[in-house]
């Protein structure tokens, strides 16, 4: 069985005399350590899939299952503890304590979480050794990005959420905290990871899921993905990269 199951899951939100569709009978599954990235264009639904996989939103219907939890029949009480203990959240905007250094914002996990990491180190790991007792408003927004990417990975979760968490980065920067993650992923933990990176894609994950509308268009290995898309959507993205074919087409996508 594997680890992360989103079985036929509906989230439905009120929108005046009508209803917003944003999670529409969605399928998919993801094994232990897998780095999946998550594709589709804004509105697509895909904050909302991180929402119900992290436990913050709740499924209109349909079943999740993540390791031995299934997270739509949890009470609140057992979520909490869920959200402390198994889910790392990196959300699109830092949500950083700006009152506390660095340091300090990537201490709270160890609030949270008993089995944390030591703070230094993991702000050593996304290049913030030097900058730890900076204030947020004395970091830039890239470097306020990888203070949160920090306090998420220091609780060492098993499953990682990430919302487009490294389009602030430069080129360099950003694979380099890719590789830290992917590295993480080595150690068994799951990764799903919003993007509009396709290269990132195509060079880091294992697995792809396309969202759009609500709905999933495709989903699979990133290889046969990127190499022979479904869905117009999908290919459609593909063929506004053209390096990413070329690269594709010279068998060098790994
Ligand atoms: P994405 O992250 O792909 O841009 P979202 O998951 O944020 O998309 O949103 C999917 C759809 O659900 C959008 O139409 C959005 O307006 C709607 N939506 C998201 N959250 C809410 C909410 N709390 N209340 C009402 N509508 C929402
Ligand atoms: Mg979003």
């Amino acid at each position: 069985m594997s680890y992360i199951s989103f079985e036929d899951v509906c989230k439905d939100y009120p929108a005046g005399n009508t209803v917003v569709h944003a999670s529409d009978h969605v399928n998919f599954h993801i094994e232990k350590g897998e780095f999946c990235v998550v594709l589709g264009p804004s509105g697509a639904g895909k904050t909302t899939v991180l929402n119900l996989l992290g436990g913050m939103d709740k499924a209109t219907s349909g079943r999740i299952i993540v390791g031995d939890k299934e997270i739509t029949g949890l009470r609140s009480s057992q979520l909490t503890e869920y959200r402390r203990h198994d889910v790392g959240f990196v959300f699109q905007f830092y949500n950083l304590m700006p009152n506390l250094t660095a340091l300090e914002n990537v201490e709270l996990a160890q609030q949270v979480c008993e089995r944390a990491l030591d703070p230094r180190e993991v702000l050593e790991q996304v290049g913030l050794g030097q900058r730890m007792n900076n204030f947020p408003a004395q970091l830039s927004g890239g470097e306020q990005q990888r203070v949160s990417i920090a306090r998420a990975l220091c609780k060492t979760p098993a499953l990682l959420l990430c919302d487009e968490p490294t389009s602030m980065q430069d080129a360099s920067t950003r694979g380099e905290i890719i590789e830290v993650l992917r590295r993480r992923t080595e150690k068994g933990m799951s990764m799903l990871f919003v993007t509009h990176d396709l290269l990132l894609a195509a060079h880091a994950a294992r697995k792809i899921i396309v969202l759009k509308d609500g709905r999933l268009c495709e989903s699979g290995g990133s290889k046969e993905v990127l190499a022979a898309p479904k869905h117009p959507y999908t290919k459609a993205l593909l063929d506004a990269l053209p390096r990413v074919n070329r690269r594709l087409d010279d068998g060098r996508e790994r």
